[in-house]
């Protein structure tokens, strides 16, 4: 019995063959490479097909439409959008609780000493927050944007992906029932209704409440206060979650990899452009 080899099996992902051929086995060499020659020029086709349909219809990439999707959703519920530095002072990341002996650490792109690119919008926002709370509660916030992890590149992680990060400082009501608030907005509003919250251990937060789709991790949600917010000169219950959007966009397509739809020079919206 033999299976397609590893340069067979990458081609196929990529043109995003379904899971179940990648696992077929074949009596022979030769009608294994019969095979495999026939479907790839099949799927190449498709592909084509594919492009030409995407350029055709003028759209907006999945990602954008998710962006998009997510920031009408929240703004109608209270939620102001903000704009931060994608370069992050190494103090930020200090005053997360984050250090050399933390697995995050060893994740951060350094572009200079005291500068890297923000693996995340939490401290951002922690600083807008701090200085709006001083004179408006509750605090309503959020971001979109792109964040940055040294990562080794599975099904579901990359190097660039964005984030969409969204927080209530002392809120009027049980920060608890805010939290699933939103995330049962932003889930609703991207079409993913069935979704699972599972209590996890975390270096930074302690735990967070993550959600699931399909067992796949799409966001990490925490109720505050923690012992952290006060590096931040945070003393009020909050309630802040983060979703990674090209998941998101993975999960809605019914794809299996985030790759496709991220930003990228080798796919168009998830089409493969290598055909
Ligand atoms: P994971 O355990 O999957 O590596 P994480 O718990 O380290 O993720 P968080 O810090 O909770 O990630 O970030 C919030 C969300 O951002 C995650 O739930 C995920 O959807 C997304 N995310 C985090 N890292 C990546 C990455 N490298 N590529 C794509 N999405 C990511
Ligand atoms: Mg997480």
């Amino acid at each position: 019995m033999v299976e397609f080899t590893v340069t067979q099996k990458r081609r196929l992902r990529e043109l995003n063959a379904p899971t179940e051929l990648l696992i077929r086995v074949f009596e022979e060499v030769s009608e294994r490479d019969a095979y495999f020659d026939k479907f790839v020029s099949e799927l190449v086709s498709d592909n084509k097909t594919l492009v030409q349909q995407s350029i055709n219809s003028r759209s907006r990439s999945s990602l954008k439409v998710i962006e998009k999707k997510v920031a009408e959703a929240v703004v109608p519920k209270g939620f102001t959008e903000v704009n931060t530095p994608i370069l992050m002072p190494r103090s930020y990341i200090k005053r997360m609780g984050i250090d050399e002996s933390n697995k995050l650490w060893k994740q951060i792109i350094w572009l200079e000493d005291d500068k890297c690119l923000r693996p995340m919008l939490a401290p951002n926002l922690y600083y807008i927050m701090r200085k709006i709370r001083r004179f408006l509660r509750p605090v309503r916030i959020f971001e979109i944007g792109p964040c940055f992890r040294k990562e080794e590149e599975g099904t579901i992680h990359s190097t660039e992906f964005t984030m969409a990060n969204i927080v209530e400082l002392a809120p009027e009501r049980d920060p608890s029932v805010i939290l699933q608030e939103m995330i049962s907005t932003v889930m609703k509003s991207v079409g993913l209704k069935d979704y699972e919250i599972r209590e996890s251990a975390c270096v930074v937060y302690g735990r967070t409440h993550d959600i699931l789709v399909n067992d796949i991790e799409v966001a990490s949600a925490v109720v505050g206060p923690i012992p952290m917010d006060l590096n931040w000169d945070i003393t009020e219950p909050w309630a802040g979650v983060g979703f990674g959007l090209e998941r998101l966009a993975m999960l809605t397509k019914g794809l299996n990899r985030i790759k496709p739809v991220g930003r990228s020079v080798t796919y168009l919206d998830g089409i493969f452009l290598n055909i």
